[in-house]
């Protein structure tokens, strides 16, 4: 697959000034009854005053960062397509004010079946945003309903084909496996009925039930068991093959050309800049968060009060995070990466733990890449565990 977005000099050298944005809207219409985001439901009055002070941080972004330009943006949330055509007007008018956009810049927003409709879509398109990702997770209503999702498939269905009449040819659809009592013919479905409807992407993770959840505490159908979990994975593999989709990180697969540059900003340690309600930001060696109180959020007047805390990362937590996000894409890390963002040789830092994997068949390496081959795949918390660094 190609990363020829990549920014490189001659001698191969990343050289990537730009930057990307995200911006958090955190609203739904309720809460699913598996997510453990920041995100729920509110008023419009709360929705409105959460814009006013969404436009007062980007307005406080410092220069430095705000005049790099800006190669993303990701609306994600929460549900951003909740929002209205003017706010979304009055957030991009903001946001052109503090940044400029790179001609041809990626705009990708999330979107719930069941919050928009094909008005709507097409003035979000007319807005700028040229790229949607669908939250579908199931086409069966029996599980949709389980997941508490407030949409069934055919709503589904109807979006994906607005979408395309809105305008959009660059759409991807999150798809969820191992839900509570779901089959691998079941998941199959899903996948068909996915690849039937030609989305330039597809996203398969697997559920997990995180503690504090309405899932971690309900009487639920049984998960899948190893055994039929492994064999939804394998299959998800095989299904998008077959129907052209190649696999480029772990749970993601694209159409040549179509992997969603804003992810593959976070999983090859580019600056990202976060904004709205418990955003993370990663710029240069700083790693920081905005609040996630909503009463501090809307109090807060000053780029301080946004982000109070800053923390640096050490070369060790760099190399590490280098390592673990990097082998999550299939074309793994650029050895020579390595060695000039921390001016220390690969070999010395990871060279005896890389040889170890490299003889049992985990890691590859090919043309100045490591990468995990399709049994490194399999284990990869195993593989990646490895790569901690003693302090
Ligand atoms: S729509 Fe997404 S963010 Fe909102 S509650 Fe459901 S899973 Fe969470």
């Amino acid at each position: 697959m190609s990363s020829s977005w990549i920014p490189e000099t001659e001698n191969g050298r990343a050289m990537d000034q730009s930057l990307s944005l995200y911006i958090h809207f955190p609203f739904c219409v309720r809460k699913c009854r598996y997510c453990d985001f920041l995100s729920g439901p509110a008023d419009s009055a709360a929705r409105e005053a959460y814009l006013g002070a969404l436009e007062r941080e980007i307005s406080l972004v410092p220069e430095f960062i705000a005049k790099r330009p800006v190669r993303t943006l990701f609306f994600g949330g929460g549900t951003p397509s909740l929002m209205e055509e003017d706010q979304l007007a009055f957030l991009m008018e903001a946001l052109e004010d503090r940044f400029s956009l790179e001609e041809g810049a990626e705009i990708s927003m999330e979107v719930n079946p069941g919050t928009a409709d094909l008005e709507k879509l097409r003035g979000f398109r007319k807005l700028g945003v040229n790229r949607l990702s669908i939250g579908v997770q199931s086409f069966h209503d029996g599980e949709l309903a389980l997941l508490g999702r407030i949409h069934r498939g055919e709503d589904a269905l109807r979006i994906f084909k607005e979408a395309r009449r809105a305008g959009f040819d660059n759409l991807n659809l999150d798809l969820m496996s191992a839900l509570p009592g779901q089959s691998p013919e079941s998941w199959q479905g899903n996948l068909e009925i996915a690849c039937g409807l030609g989305p330039e992407h597809i996203s398969a993770y697997s559920l997990i039930i995180e503690e504090g959840t309405p899932f971690a505490s309900m009487d639920l159908p049984p998960l899948p068991d190893e055994e039929e979990d492994r064999r939804m994975y394998h299959e998800t593999g095989e299904i998008l093959l077959s129907h052209g989709y190649e696999r480029y990180e772990i749970s993601n697969y694209a159409r040549e050309g179509f992997a969603c540059r804003h992810n593959c900003v976070y999983w090859t340690c580019r600056d990202y800049l976060g904004l709205g309600l418990g955003a993370s930001s990663l710029i240069g060696e700083s790693r920081f968060d905005c609040v996630r109180s909503m009463k501090d959020y809307l109090a807060a007047r000053r780029w301080e009060d946004f982000h109070p805390e800053k923390i640096l990362l050490t070369s060790e937590d760099r190399m590490e995070e280098f390592m673990f996000l990097g082998l999550r894409m299939t074309e793994g890390i650029r050895l020579a990466e390595f060695e000039e963002r921390f001016g220390v040789s690969f070999e010395k830092i990871y060279g005896k733990i890389s040889g170890k994997h490299l003889e049992e068949g985990l890691l590859a390496e090919e043309k100045g890449r490591l990468f995990l081959t399709e049994r490194g795949l399999d284990i990869a918390n195993y593989v990646m565990s490895d790569y901690i660094l003693d302090r």
